[in-house]
């Protein structure tokens, strides 16, 4: 019994003893064993000619060191594979094995690009007419064949597969309707000035349609030109298709009074220039008499400001002077005109649209630079807006009238009572300055009266050449 009883205890004390030795084994066997934790799946899909980068394993040991590790394989991401590779790690007791698995293959659709919107209208009178499409794909490269087209009702189905089974579809949805307006273009000018009691002579317009074969019996014309009173009008063209879409457009007619004869509007072209133009502006002042300065890039802008303030009108002549330049594209005499009305508006606030084309409309020396270009010009001229001025009276002083005796009987004997005179003049040219009070007092007293250019004076335009 007594030995029983001290067996008892013993066993008892050593079964606690080997629990509490196991648990400690257990503990220290845990601690000692390293974390791992896995930065990317262990299964991976990369799709070919992609840049791979694995991220590898963190291994953490019971000092809290971390060390990252990386696969040794090189993944060649050209061609398609499966990579069985492993991540290993070996510390004083164990070697760890964590198999990862990586799959290089084409996972990309390929694309299709389609020629039109995703939904097209067509014309009802017709046919739907496949606009065209392309495909690509990231291996195979251009497979526009392959493309397969479907037509359900109103819906174009494009589809296409790649040779790793990758599929897209694209629909386009077509619809039967005309959603586009005839275009309408004007025969003749924009705008049109007449004299009194002119006859208008309608030049019409020049439609057509995208669905529609022929719309001209449908433009009508309204109209509200009185040429006995001299005003501004209108002609409205209209025209419509049959599907109701509706194009407009605006002719406009100035009807101003050619019956006033006698009158004189002096042109000053170059300038300003310090020691002329300002001399001019005091004769014009001390007279009375208003004028027109068509002005470039030179003198001084306390003289554009005079001009302005002083009455006058001010116009754009030209920054270069250079008929190679200005002339040789549209670009460049746009460019060139542009200096001028900016330093025009930025000293005087005038947002100016007079023009005077040098060497006036009619010049051929640009046929030299660009065949064609005045007629060009002329046209984009009206159309943004501008309106040219030439000249009907040519004074000489750019040529043959070089003092100011030859210069006032260049002038006293081309002017005349029955037209508008339309003097070219320049004032950067002294002889033009010391002749202009004689001029002046002349016409005054001999009946003609003078007037600045304004965006509605009656047109003296020269015949183009160019
Ligand atoms: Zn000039």
């Amino acid at each position: 019994m007594k030995i029983k009883k001290r067996r008892y205890f013993i066993n008892e004390y050593f079964i606690n003893i080997i629990v509490i030795f196991a648990i400690i084994l257990i503990s220290i066997f845990f601690l000692l064993v390293p974390k791992i934790s896995i930065n990317s799946p262990l299964k991976e899909i990369v799709n070919i000619d992609s840049h791979y980068s694995d991220n590898g394993i963190t291994i953490s040991n019971i000092l809290g060191n971390k060390t990252t590790m990386k696969p040794l394989y090189d993944i060649n991401t050209k061609k398609d594979r499966t990579y069985n590779i492993n991540y290993t790690y070996k510390d004083n007791i164990f070697t760890y094995h964590i198999p990862k698995e990586i799959t290089v293959k084409d996972i990309e659709k390929p694309t299709i690009k389609l020629k039109g919107d995703r939904i097209e209208y067509y014309c009802p009178n017709k046919e739907y007419k496949e606009l065209g499409y392309s495909a690509y794909d990231n291996v195979d490269k251009d497979i526009t064949s392959k493309v397969k087209v479907e037509r359900l009702k109103n819906k174009i189905i494009y589809s296409v597969i790649d040779s790793s089974g990758n599929k897209r579809e694209v629909i386009r949805k077509i619809v039967a309707k005309d959603k586009e307006k005839p275009t309408i273009k004007l025969n003749g000018e924009d705008n049109i000035f007449l004299g009194i009691n002119d006859i208008y002579i309608e030049e019409n317009v020049v439609v057509s349609d995208n669905c529609d074969l022929d719309i001209s019996n449908k433009v009508e014309i309204i109209n509200n030109i009185d040429t006995t009173k001299v005003g501004d009008y209108k002609v409205i063209y209209k025209v419509k298709d049959t599907s109701n879409n509706e194009s407009e457009l605006i002719r406009n007619v100035k009807v101003r009074d050619t019956l006033k004869p006698n009158t004189i509007y002096l042109t000053f072209d170059d300038g300003p220039r310090d020691g002329t133009t300002d001399v001019i502006l005091d004769i014009l002042k001390e007279k009375g008499v208003k004028a027109t300065f068509f002005v470039t890039m030179n003198g001084s802008d306390s003289l554009i400001k005079r001009i302005v303030d002083e009455g006058h009108s001010i116009g754009i002549h030209t920054a270069s002077h250079r008929y190679d330049i200005i002339y040789a594209s549209v670009d460049n005499y746009f460019n060139d005109l542009e200096q001028v009305k900016d330093r025009i508006y930025n000293i005087s606030g005038v947002e100016t649209k007079l023009v005077r084309f040098p060497g006036g409309s009619s010049n051929t020396i640009s046929k030299k630079y660009k065949e064609g270009i005045m007629t060009t010009l002329v046209n984009d001229i009206l159309n943004k807006g501008y309106q040219y001025y030439d000249w009907n009276v040519d004074s000489g002083d750019a040529s043959f009238a070089t003092n100011p005796t030859k210069l006032y009987n260049s002038v006293i004997n081309s002017i005349s009572h029955d037209k508008y005179n339309v003097i070219l003049m320049h004032d950067t040219k002294t002889y033009t300055r010391d002749a202009l009070s004689k001029i002046i007092d002349y016409s005054l007293t001999n009946g003609y009266s003078f007037d600045s250019i304004d965006i509605d004076t009656m047109l003296v335009r020269q015949r183009l050449n160019n």
